[in-house]
């Protein structure tokens, strides 16, 4: 097994994911490389038809959030993604992949906003000792809460949210 986009074959990190495709398997295994830190799909399900698709829900930095927040941004909460892409990463790697996106729906959550805010005032999103900050935070912000659900529907509509779901197919 080398790398499909530098052709490295050594060192190769492997993982194994449960939800990424629907239809084919169930579990699917992955692998990073250490060049370029590109991770990529071990091998395409043979089965998959050119009627069937190919599901990926992740973070995008091809958003509004991302561009707003930066740093603070809640979808940089390492360690869950090892990799952020925009538009254009993911259809490279689809492309890489004997893959093309059919499809790109954008479906980002208020956490957009709220987790970003309070990673921007030090809060931790789980940490049981900034639970009472987390409730003094909500209390305070209601109405930005309210404001951030709108804004969520808006951004969502205008393609600038920052979680996607993208439909791919067999190239
Ligand atoms: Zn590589």
């Amino acid at each position: 097994m080398n790398c499909q986009i530098c052709g490295n074959g050594e060192n190769l990190e492997e993982y194994a994911a449960k939800e990424m495709l629907l239809g084919t398997c169930d579990r699917f295994h992955y692998f990073q490389c250490p060049e370029c830190w590109c991770l990529q799909i071990a091998a395409i399900p043979e089965n998959m038809t050119p009627a069937e698709i190919c599901v990926l829900r992740i973070p995008t930095v091809s958003s509004d959030a991302w561009r707003q927040y930066k740093t603070d941004w809640v979808s940089l909460d390492a360690p869950r993604y090892l990799f952020l892409h925009s538009i254009k990463s993911i259809n490279m790697l689809a492309e890489e992949s004997r893959l093309k996106v059919a499809a790109i729906l954008y479906d980002a959550l208020p956490k957009q906003f709220w987790g970003s805010e309070m990673i921007k005032r030090d809060i931790s999103l789980l940490a049981e000792e900034d639970a009472g900050s987390r409730r003094k935070f909500f209390l305070s912000h209601f109405f930005h809460c309210i404001a951030w659900h709108y804004r969520t529907y808006q951004w969502n509509r205008e393609r600038r949210g920052d979680q996607i779901v993208i439909f791919l197919k067999p190239a």
